[in-house]
């Protein structure tokens, strides 16, 4: 467990990148990790995020998926529990943790848009984004890269989404306490 534990701290400690909108943008991001390992489910509080490591979250979210598909992490937005497969790497810990922060996926936002449509301007007329904009954020789901040629998962997050998270957490939209999943 303690292995496991420095894993994750490893996957969130200095490894987000952000990117700003303007070389003006006076953003920064700093994040730090306390995790500690629970022994009992009684010493898990209301208020604690928790990452529950599991052999298969497939079947314990009774979805259906083909035979090269795993998923390797889950996490409901704005929720405290964070599922992740007991073989999780690269960027799993860290997605995840974000959209217990309240991130949904980019292709997501881009539908739904809490802020709106963010649009672009390329020559004289404008444009939506699309899930081949944001090269590199943190929040594209790696099987979509296959699906639907979606850009590249890295480590960036962007000002909107720093935002986002500020905003959800001023309006108590997060950390709801609900640890584990409904099924
Ligand atoms: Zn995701």
């Amino acid at each position: 467990m303690q292995r496991i534990n420095g894993r994750i701290v490893n996957s969130l400690v200095g490894k987000i990148t952000y990117s700003g909108d303007s070389k003006d943008d006076k953003f920064g991001i700093n994040i730090t990790a306390d995790i500690t390992v629970a022994n009992d489910e009684s010493e898990i509080a209301s208020n604690d995020h928790v990452y529950r490591i599991v052999d298969d979250i497939g079947s314990l979210k009774g979805e259906e998926l083909s035979d090269d598909e795993k998923v390797m992490g889950f996490a409901a937005r704005g929720q405290n529990y964070i599922y992740l497969d007991k073989n999780f790497d690269g960027t799993t810990a860290t997605h995840e943790t974000f959209h217990s922060a309240g991130l949904k996926h980019i292709k997501d936002e881009i539908q739904s848009g809490t802020f709106g449509k963010p649009i672009k301007k390329i020559g004289n007329h404008f444009q939506s984004f699309s899930t081949n904009d944001y090269s590199g954020n943190l929040m594209h789901q790696q099987r979509d890269l296959k699906k639907f040629r979606t850009s590249n998962q890295g480590n960036k997050l962007t000002k909107w989404q720093l935002t986002m998270i500020e905003s959800l957490y001023s309006n108590k939209k997060l950390n709801r306490g609900k640890q584990k999943t409904d099924d």
